[in-house]
């Protein structure tokens, strides 16, 4: 078989939908599953609506999903120019063959396509097979001299040599226009996979740009989500592994990745399903990489400066990484880390202060933790547990005013991690400070 080309082809018009995002990444992984070449072609005949911002927010979230082509805007390739406004004289090179044919005829200024009018049938590799007839004749040039997008979208799936059209079901109903113009040509017809929309999580219609929060790939871009894992993500939107896995590397999924296992249904949008897969990709970062993402996020909020210690930044960061939900939450996660001043959590002051006499319980675990010098995790947990077994009490009692006066929050990283980060010197002053 000849080598696959598949293209996702892109009207740019502002923000860089899920929807859309998802169609590029199942046209990137079929052509890396094949073997075979991924083109991107920008479809940007809307003059108005496609400008060079809404491009560059499409090509900047395509390299952050990690979506590279291999030919298109930026790299170029023996097919272009990739951009439909540059190919104009190849549209009128195409139309002259329509004319030769007698496919075509003038009408109000407008060029108009005669239709065979004859069924229009293609053995989807999503949908099966799918039947549509086209009732009547239709505008290819506009009067103003402009083509129109099903002639366009055709030429160039045809100039291009595209084997495989991957794209969204709401383009099932140009498939007998597309079908018609293809055989008119006399070129091969690619093979189609109309793939389901992406619906909004109640299930109630697709998600649209105005009503839904978290429509836009910059959102999770801006928001701190690991590309990664927004990648994963999109993959299950409407394809499975057939073994229940959810999360896998993109090898695995560029390995086992079949047009056949796309679903027919429409998959839902499910924000918290992504948010735990997001959370599950943080969580199996290498520390090395965590901390490559932390610090300049972390500098940016002022949490550290350049004056920062990197070895005390690297253990904070170790035992945060496993507890914080969210990238986007880790300066005010780990910011008294790094200040001595901050304010405790009223509700966790409240609570403890009804149930007895903290202060005294901080006072017993001071005068222990001044004797050693051992802030090993081991040697703590073994001061507080003897502590709290000679005074008859729960280690909790201990715990959790301590963690209080020492970060002012009610959760964080496991508590004797916390202590021998911050270190003897902080955790003593510390709890002088909140007595
Ligand atoms: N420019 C069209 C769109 O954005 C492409 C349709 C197709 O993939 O054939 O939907």
């Amino acid at each position: 078989m000849s080598q696959v080309r598949v293209r996702f082809a892109p009207s740019p018009t502002g923000s860089f939908h899920i929807g859309s995002a998802r169609t590029a990444l199942f046209n990137w992984l079929y052509a890396r599953h094949t073997g075979g070449a991924f083109v991107l072609r920008i479809e940007d005949t809307d003059r108005e609506r496609n400008t060079p911002e809404a491009l560059r927010v499409l090509l900047n979230g395509m390299r952050w999903l990690g979506l590279n082509w291999d030919e298109g805007p930026e790299v170029g390739g023996s097919f272009g120019p990739y951009f439909q406004s540059e190919r104009e004289t190849i549209y009128q090179e195409y139309l002259a063959q329509l004319r030769d044919r007698g496919c075509v005829y003038d009408k109000d200024n407008a060029v108009w396509f005669r239709i065979s009018g004859e069924a229009q049938v293609i053995e989807d590799a999503v949908r099966g097979r799918i039947e549509r007839r086209e009732e009547k004749d239709f505008v290819i040039f506009r009067s103003n001299g402009t083509p129109v997008f099903h002639f366009v979208n055709v030429v160039d799936d045809i100039a291009m040599g595209i084997t495989h059209v991957i794209r969204g079901e709401d383009h099932i109903s140009n498939t007998s226009k597309h079908l018609e113009l293809f055989k008119a040509f006399g070129a091969p017809i690619p093979v189609f996979a109309h793939i389901p929309l992406i619906l909004r999580s109640d299930g109630k219609g697709k998600m649209s740009k105005k009503s839904d929060q978290g429509v836009a790939v910059e959102y999770y871009e801006k928001h701190c989500y690991l590309s990664e894992a927004l990648r994963n993500y999109l993959c299950l939107l409407g394809w499975s592994p057939k073994d229940n896995r959810e999360i896998l590397p993109i090898e695995t999924i560029i390995e086992i990745f079949e047009l056949s296992g796309i679903n027919k249904n429409g998959a839902r949008f499910d924000a918290s399903k992504l948010d735990v897969i997001n959370t599950e990709y943080l969580r199996q970062l290498p520390l090395e990489d965590f901390v490559k993402l932390a610090r300049p996020l972390l500098l940016s909020a002022g949490t550290i400066n350049e004056k920062t210690d990197e070895h005390y930044l690297r253990e904070v960061l170790r035992i945060s990484q496993e507890k914080v939900r969210f990238l986007e939450d880790l300066p005010e996660f780990v910011d008294y880390f790094f200040k001595d001043e901050f304010p405790y959590d009223e509700k966790t002051r409240k609570k403890l202060f009804k149930g007895g006499d903290p202060l005294a319980r901080l006072e017993e675990l001071r005068a222990e933790l001044e004797r050693t010098d051992d802030f090993g995790e081991e040697n703590l947990m073994a001061i507080v547990q003897s502590l709290a077994e000679a005074q008859g009490r729960g280690t909790r009692d201990y715990i959790h005013v301590t963690r209080l006066a020492v970060s002012g929050k009610p959760v964080g990283p496991g508590f004797y991690a916390l202590l021998g980060v911050l270190g003897k010197e902080r955790v003593l002053r510390r709890m002088i400070n909140f007595s």
